[in-house]
């Protein structure tokens, strides 16, 4: 890391910032921001992304063929950007093909604002995954990074949906929900510059429900980050196989149902979860979508949570995954 530019305006902003493992971009905006003193937060905007106010608000990638320019590509390209330090892939992976190719284009070139993945990492392109938007850090992970690197920093696999403790150090996550204002200018903080206030799961105390279905929620995200997509043809099949294996058949819909609420019961306080989980209704369309046609689900959070129920881990899903013969389509 080069300091000597460090008030120099012309500097490209790699001179001052690395990434540091595992670290949303988000976060590096945010540091970049703090070392450049006396920038506004517009000012910052301009500097990493060419635009006073698109930017990676609540780690939203835009502009990103700008920000590779702007920092001479030394920060990598914004595939790898959007691959490895943000949530996008967490909603990708479960969309079809050119849905992603689309998404990808918007969080990527030079336009003025990029809709569809902004959307997307607000959960609003699907109402049933609910409004939150927030960041969330580990009071472990602070500690260690402020001794290590001398700044807590914003992680990615934190700010997984669906996960609400630090899967290394099994402690709550303490979160902050900022107002946020979409394609309004970002502004950047890390967590040790935040009230880390906001506990949306209260004082829930987290059982081994809670961290399998947290580690099914990392290793899917792991899986995502690797570029891995899933054929829902071929998801549908397993699903509706471990769905036998249970005992249950067409004609007993209402067993299963039954079956499915009380295992996922642990899970309902978890608030990406709400909205699928909540209702009579949406639980009988989640079976729904499990008996009828293969598709792709809407919100990664069924998909998931359908994983939980039927499956003791991820790798347990993976390995039928592997292993499960293809019927023909
Ligand atoms: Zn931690």
């Amino acid at each position: 890391m080069d300091f000597s530019d460090l008030s120099g305006r012309s500097a490209s902003p790699s001179n001052l910032v690395e990434w540091l493992e595992g670290e949303t971009l988000f976060s590096l905006c945010s540091r970049y921001h703090i070392l450049s003193q006396g920038r506004t937060t517009r000012e910052t905007c301009v500097d990493l992304f060419g635009h006073p106010s698109i930017s990676a608000y609540g780690d939203f990638p835009a502009r990103l063929d700008s920000f590779h320019a702007r920092t001479r590509g030394e920060l990598g390209t914004p595939i790898r950007i959007i691959y490895e330090h943000s949530i996008l892939p967490f909603f990708l992976s479960v969309q079809s093909e050119s849905y992603c190719e689309a998404t990808i284009a918007e969080a990527t070139r030079n336009s003025p604002a990029s809709p569809r993945a902004w959307r997307f990492m607000r959960g609003i392109n699907d109402t049933r995954f609910g409004r939150i938007p927030i960041y969330k850090a580990c009071s472990v992970c602070m500690l260690r990074d402020m001794h290590c690197f001398g700044v807590s920093y914003w992680h990615v696999e934190h700010q997984i949906p669906g996960v609400w403790a630090c899967t290394e150090h099994r402690i709550h996550l303490k979160a902050v929900a900022p107002k946020v204002t979409p394609l309004k200018c970002a502004d950047w903080r890390l967590a040790e510059t935040f009230e880390l206030t906001y506990r949306p799961t209260k004082d829930l105390r987290f059982s081994a429900s809670h961290f399998r279905f947290f580690e099914i929620c990392t290793s899917y995200y792991r899986c995502c980050q690797a570029g891995g997509m899933f054929d829902f043809f071929l998801v549908g099949q397993i699903l509706k196989r471990r769905v036998w294996e249970f005992g249950f058949s067409d004609n007993s819909f209402d067993e299963a149902l039954t079956h499915f609420e009380s295992a996922t019961s642990a899970l309902k306080e978890i608030p990406e979860l709400f909205p699928v989980l909540l209702t009579l209704r949406t639980r009988r369309a989640i079976l729904g979508w499990i008996a009828g046609a293969p598709a792709m689900p809407a919100n990664p959070m069924i998909f998931l949570s359908v994983v939980f129920w039927l499956f003791s881990s991820w790798s347990d899903f993976e390995r039928e995954l592997q292993l499960a013969p293809v019927e023909p389509r």
